[in-house]
């Protein structure tokens, strides 16, 4: 077993992780990353690389990019939270002066039965190019109708939804002008009784309305029972025939093994204090998806993570200048979810906005820019989505 001792150690290079790595590298403090994949993937824009729109690999971004960070690819598979220290697969045990907890939160399939092997999750870059495949090859080599269904109608599920309604109904048949035309049946499932759950009422309208009036049925108030080869059942017995059964429903902690374990609150996020820290363990901070404030939650988004990365790298400073951490504070930068390529809906504070067209796309690029990694050439990809849609054909779909 070898032993090796970082100053700070970051595990999970996702936006917690990257934002306190750099906001530590700035400050030339020594700190490691040690990251799964290596690499992290620039998730807001999964749905358009699902949907042929962008290029998969564009939104991975290599951790070993990150100036004065020392970057491992490897699994962090136990946390000796008093130490503290980790162990990895390969066989290492890292310790630290201090550690940042990131590892995300991952798709969630909540036992139903068949969801893991006939679903496709939208969690990765793979999963995105594993979508498009399966979508072309409908599209292009099957016969009868296109027959495709989305568990889950949180942001997610509706902006894969439209998505999905934009490339079937238009960038498809003008990419493969010469193809025959194929019909589609779009469903979009989810136990709650409207979509875009976190959102006001006037938007979860609007999304139902525009996804309603492009011909996606919806199947709200219902559970999903079993998927299978040949689609979904629902808890009151309906089947929903599907070649193609998208997984939106839901994402939970699982992440590396904590020694002691701490209270976790809903999903298995671990709950920690305004300050970022676990509670009783001064050098040990939680961000991210997987962490909760016990007393205010917030939701799991990138926003939320980015901010927690550069408090817990600034409260590291603190700690090393013998000062004391502060309490973390969101500043909410709103929520938004594109419906379709022209329509979107944006909540700021109290107000609810429908935003429409250029602004739409104005607002998505300004609110998806500020998440970019400093050092990404991301911008590109959006940029290509935006051509993409302007010319109404895909590059990245291919027969
Ligand atoms: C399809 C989709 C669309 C989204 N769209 C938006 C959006 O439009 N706007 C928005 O604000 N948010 C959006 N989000 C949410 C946003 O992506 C997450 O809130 C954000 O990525 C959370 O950051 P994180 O650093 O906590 O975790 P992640 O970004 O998930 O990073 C966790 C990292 O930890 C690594 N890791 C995990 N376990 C281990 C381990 N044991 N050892 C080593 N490494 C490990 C993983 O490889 C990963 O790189 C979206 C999420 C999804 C899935």
């Amino acid at each position: 077993m070898t032993q090796i001792h970082h100053e700070v150690l970051i595990v999970g290079g996702g936006f917690g992780g990257y934002y306190a790595a750099h906001e530590l590298s700035r400050h030339k403090i020594p700190v490691a990353v040690i990251d799964t994949r290596g690499y992290q993937t620039f998730q807001p824009l999964l749905y358009q690389a699902a949907t042929g729109l962008i290029e998969p690999d564009d939104l991975d971004f290599h951790l070993s990019e990150m100036k004065r960070v020392t970057s491992v690819a490897d699994t962090v598979t136990a946390v000796d939270v008093a130490a503290p220290a980790v162990s990895t697969a390969s066989g290492v045990t890292v310790t630290c002066d201090q550690l940042v907890l990131a590892p995300g939160a991952t798709v969630d399939f909540f036992g139903v039965t068949g969801a893991a092997d006939h679903t496709f999750p939208l969690y990765t870059g793979a999963d995105a190019r594993a979508i498009k495949d399966r979508l072309q090859s409908l599209f292009l080599h099957g016969d009868g109708p296109v027959r495709i269904a989305v568990v889950g109608a949180g942001a997610t599920g509706v902006e894969i939804t439209g998505a999905l309604v934009d490339v079937t109904q238009e960038i498809l048949p003008r990419t493969f002008p010469d193809s025959p035309k194929r019909s589609v049946e779009l469903n979009l499932i989810d136990h709650g009784t409207a979509p875009l759950r976190s959102m006001s009422a006037e938007s979860q309208q609007t999304a139902q309305t525009v996804l309603t009036d492009a011909g996606v049925v919806f199947h709200l108030g219902r559970d999903v029972t079993a998927v299978s080869d040949q689609g979904v059942t629902l808890d009151d017995g309906t089947s929903v025939p599907s070649d193609l059964t998208v997984w939106a429903g839901g994402l939970s902690v699982q992440g590396p093994q904590l020694d002691p374990e701490p209270t976790r609150g809903h999903g298995g996020r671990i709950l920690i204090d305004a300050d970022l820290r676990l509670p009783g363990h001064e050098g040990v901070y939680c961000i991210g998806d997987a962490a909760a404030d016990r007393e205010n939650p917030l939701p799991q988004l990138g926003s939320v993570a980015k901010q927690q990365g550069l408090h817990a790298g600034r409260s590291i400073r603190r700690q090393r200048e013998g000062k004391t951490p502060q309490p973390f504070r969101y500043r909410d930068m709103g929520d938004m979810a594109m419906i379709r390529h022209d329509q979107a809906v944006v909540e700021m504070g109290r107000h609810h906005r429908e935003v429409t067209g250029t602004p739409a796309y104005g607002m998505w690029l300004g609110l998806h820019a500020y998440l970019l990694p400093g050092e990404s050439n991301r911008l590109e990809a959006l940029h290509d989505w935006v051509h993409e849609l302007s010319t109404g054909t895909s590059q990245f779909l291919t027969d």
